[in-house]
């Protein structure tokens, strides 16, 4: 008889996406003639630039070529990417080895797979609200314990609230734990950390032996000075930290598909012995076992976001989107609403109106003025009782959903 990893009946349905799906096609079916406005979506709307697309059209052609044809890329990425990947980040003042930097077809996965070289025992925490993937994953490899409908937490992660009461800045854990999942800027709340804040983990990650796995997915929203856009811009982080990056926000490669991530060599983990390992060789050995590289279209693509002309396009779009966010941050404030992030992430999370759940707030703006977001607690229980919407639309449909807002009651 096949047994099933059991671990996987230890998930908690997604309701969040799937309902919020549901509730709006209820809706327009019950209401054709209302025009919906999503800003809901964590994807991005704008397509990829001229320079991206020319680089991927030029690969498209060598590949037709007895000359120029590539099979099986390394695992790793190829060289022309990993390279330009170091010089971004030695523009930061942050010093990396190519064979740091690890070519990948999705940030998600990475941050999913990178389980595979830690212990099963470790104690996991995440911040709460949190991007569902850093969770679910731990579930499904059996580290979380069993799941608590009272207080909708599993039993052995540890959750640290970030909320309006601690300004978005999570404390660290009481107890101690092994690895720590953070995402700055972050999504679902766009709030960020600063270089002092963040300062702390890194020390706590160095005298506790722990690791820090830090998601800058969206770094490159980031307009404000004194906020990190890599975690080696702390002093030390070199030794304690995985970091993982994305075009996917930054150059709008959500469906095209290509990510990185950082692990440097002095970082460490430990057998039962106590003896010392590079994780730079674990993962190296994992990706190279279990991933066969990314496409030499899509790398040659994701080489020229670094171009001049990419830059520049790039950065209209992200742009683009922080206008939106502004549009969003402005119009809520005006509707008499508290509002955080927006400013360095392409998220903006309000508080709900006293005396509404996340999901009758969803709820009520759908059905009185037929906007959608996303309820709070679907990011966690400490999500409850605030909503995030995102830059993510198109301009004129922001600005027609905050004048929609505004006449809403409340
Ligand atoms: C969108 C997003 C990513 C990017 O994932 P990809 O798999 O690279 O598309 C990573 N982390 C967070 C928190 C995100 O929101």
């Amino acid at each position: 008889m096949i047994k099933i990893n059991e671990n996987f009946l230890n998930l908690q349905e997604s309701y969040l996406f799937s309902t919020v799906a549901k509730k709006v096609s209820e809706f327009s079916l019950k209401n054709p003639d209302k025009k919906i406005i999503k800003l809901g979506i964590g994807d991005v709307t704008r397509p990829i630039v001229p320079a991206v697309i020319e680089a991927m059209h030029k690969a498209v052609e060598e590949m037709s070529t007895k000359e120029n044809f590539k099979g099986y890329g390394p695992e790793q990425g190829y060289e022309f990417l990993r390279k330009k990947i170091v010089e971004d980040y030695q523009k930061r003042g942050i010093d990396l080895k190519i064979d740091e930097i690890f070519v990948s077809d999705g940030a998600k996965c990475d941050c999913g797979n990178i389980v595979d070289i830690f212990d099963i025992n470790n104690k996991i925490a995440i911040t709460d609200p949190v991007y569902p993937v850093y969770l679910d994953t731990n579930v499904m490899s059996g580290r979380s314990g069993k799941y608590n409908e009272n207080t909708g937490k599993y039993e052995n992660i540890v959750y640290i609230p970030a909320t309006a009461e601690n300004n978005f800045i999570p404390e660290l854990p009481k107890e101690r734990v092994d690895v720590i999942y953070l995402c700055f800027p972050n999504n679902p709340t766009g709030t960020t950390l600063s270089k002092k804040e963040l300062k702390k983990w890194v020390e706590y990650a160095k005298e506790n032996k722990a690791i820090i796995l830090f998601d800058s997915a969206y770094e490159a929203f980031i307009s404000e000075e004194d906020v990190p856009h890599s975690i080696y811009e702390i002093e030390g982080a070199k030794e304690v930290a995985i970091e993982f990056r994305s075009f996917s926000k930054t150059a709008g490669f959500t469906g095209v598909r290509c990510a990185y991530t950082v692990v440097p060599k002095d970082v460490c983990g430990y057998t039962s012995n106590g003896e010392e390992i590079s994780l730079n060789k674990l993962w190296n050995r994992r990706q190279c076992t279990k991933f066969n590289g990314v496409s030499y279209i899509v790398q040659k693509g994701a080489e020229a976001v670094y171009t001049e002309e990419g830059q520049k396009q790039i950065k209209e779009n992200i742009a683009y989107y922080m206008e939106n966010a502004k549009i969003i941050r402005e119009g809520l404030k005006k509707a008499g609403y508290t509002v955080f992030g927006g400013k360095n992430a392409p998220y903006i999370w309000l508080k709900v109106p006293e005396g509404l759940t996340s999901w009758e707030f969803f709820d009520k703006l759908l059905k009185e003025v037929y906007v959608v977001g996303t309820p709070g607690v679907g990011f966690g229980p400490s999500g409850e009782g605030y909503f995030r919407l995102t830059a993510f639309g198109t301009k004129e449909s922001t600005v027609e959903a905050m004048e929609r807002i505004q006449k809403l009651k409340i």
